[in-house]
């Protein structure tokens, strides 16, 4: 299996164990320098995501070599080179131009409105433009409030909610200083030459997991999104499935979904959407070519009939790369959430007190401080991860919401004051 990635983290190490469950060997391509940093000491394949052309002819090259009988992609910036090695090597992926389409929040939008889904209204700036000059003009035809967001990042980085003229121009250029800072422009990437501005959707919130097979939509969970996430920023917290949603209200999301499947053209592998649910019907925010990210796996099992073992997200979506009919494998019953931990503030972080006490609540079943000591914590709208991840089950939905709020209150985060650079 060739597992493409750019990080080293929780996410790829899952990936590699349900790959060794299945008794396969796994190849790596990865973004970072493999004579430095040879994490696995395997001799990955060296590859530059940002440009995806050049990383698939290194992956079809290697392949060539060594056959691969699934391509796994993880994270935002892989499936586009993953989906041109795979279509030139025949193995199950998304499409190239869908891969591509999916990166890039301002042509996804495109796509989707020009096949008729409910999108918010969008449009999208130059970042060298002056927001007063925009604001002068008037933000039509989008209006206040809104939303302003870099085209390609994730984890609402970037993501800003502007009331009015002067919360715009500061949200303008706070995402503008994001998208020249060195660790973004570094990635070369043109989607950070703009920035999108779209209508604000009120609305309860939920993520949809899923993956497709071969162009059919399989869902997997939905997960209601209990905090209210009404900015200015929006920071991800608790999760929880099922959903407490009326039936008819998931079926019609369940039905925009697929609408948002065919116009995006998705194929084969997993997907992981946003979506707003509100009078004026289901909104979809984002479809990300992906799963879903950080340790959040953690909270879904799958059985398959006639099995006693469980099945992780890890292992669902590498059957699917090899083309196994996976149809008959559904979520375990229990209800299952994950809270990940909201950044208490800027600063160095020293420890977590109250991790013991917070691991014995009822329903809790881990707590992942993913934070090293002396790393620095940022929260948003530039910070990128979480502290740490805390999951529970239950008999409902009620109880696993219960049990990660009543964790989360046992723990004390000891931050030490973020030391500016001097030079
Ligand atoms: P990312 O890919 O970085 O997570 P998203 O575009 O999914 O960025 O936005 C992150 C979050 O910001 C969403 O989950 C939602 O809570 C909020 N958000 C984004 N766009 C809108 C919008 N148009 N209306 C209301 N909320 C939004």
């Amino acid at each position: 299996m060739l597992l493409l990635t750019t990080t080293t983290g929780y996410q790829t190490r899952a990936f590699v164990q349900a790959a060794e469950k299945l008794g396969l060997d796994v190849d790596f391509g990865t973004d970072r320098c493999h004579v430095l940093d040879d994490p696995w000491q395997d001799g990955a394949l060296a590859l530059k995501f940002e440009n995806a052309d050049e990383a698939a002819g290194k992956i079809v090259k290697h392949a060539q070599r060594r056959a691969a009988h699934a391509i796994v992609a993880l994270g935002d910036s892989t499936p586009p080179a993953a989906a041109r090695a795979a279509e030139a090597l025949g193995l199950l992926f998304h499409r190239p131009e869908t891969s591509d389409i999916c990166r890039n929040k301002y042509r996804s939008r495109q796509r989707m409105q020009e096949c008729g889904l409910n999108v918010p209204r969008f449009t999208r700036f130059s970042i060298d433009a002056d927001p007063a000059d925009i604001v002068k003009l008037g933000v039509a035809p989008i209006g206040f409030p809104c939303v302003l967001k870099p085209l390609a990042l994730s984890a609402s980085c970037g993501v800003i909610r502007a009331n009015n003229p002067q919360e715009f121009i500061s949200a303008f250029q706070q995402i503008r200083a994001l998208l020249r800072s060195p660790e973004v422009r570094g990635r070369g990437d043109e989607a950070c030459d703009y920035l999108q501005v779209e209508e604000y959707i009120e609305g309860e919130e939920i993520a949809v997991e899923c993956l497709v097979d071969r162009g059919r939509l399989k869902v997997l969970a939905i997960f209601d999104k209990p905090d209210p996430l009404v900015g200015p920023f929006f920071e991800e917290s608790i999760y929880v499935t099922p959903s407490r949603l009326p039936r008819e209200t998931q079926a019609s999301v369940l039905q925009e979904l697929r609408r948002a499947v065919q116009a995006l053209g998705l194929h084969h592998g997993p997907l992981h959407a946003e979506l707003r649910i509100n009078t004026r019907g289901s909104w979809i925010l984002e479809v990300a070519a992906r799963s879903i990210g950080g340790l959040c796996s953690r909270a879904l099992r799958f059985r398959a009939p006639n099995r006693d073992e469980s099945i992780s997200l890890e292992e669902l979506i590498i059957r699917l790369a090899l083309g196994e009919d996976v149809d008959s494998i559904r979520r375990e019953e229990a209800a299952s959430g994950v809270m990940m931990i909201p950044v208490p503030q800027a600063g160095i972080f020293q420890r977590v007190e109250g991790l013991e006490e917070a691991s014995k609540t009822p329903g809790v079943e881990e707590i992942i401080i993913t934070a090293r000591p002396n790393q620095k914590l940022t929260p948003l709208p530039r910070g990128t991860s979480y502290p740490g991840f805390i999951f529970a089950r239950g008999s409902s939905p009620e109880l696993a919401e219960q049990a990660l709020r009543g964790a989360h209150q046992k723990l004390r985060f000891v931050l030490g004051p973020a030391l500016p650079v001097i030079g």
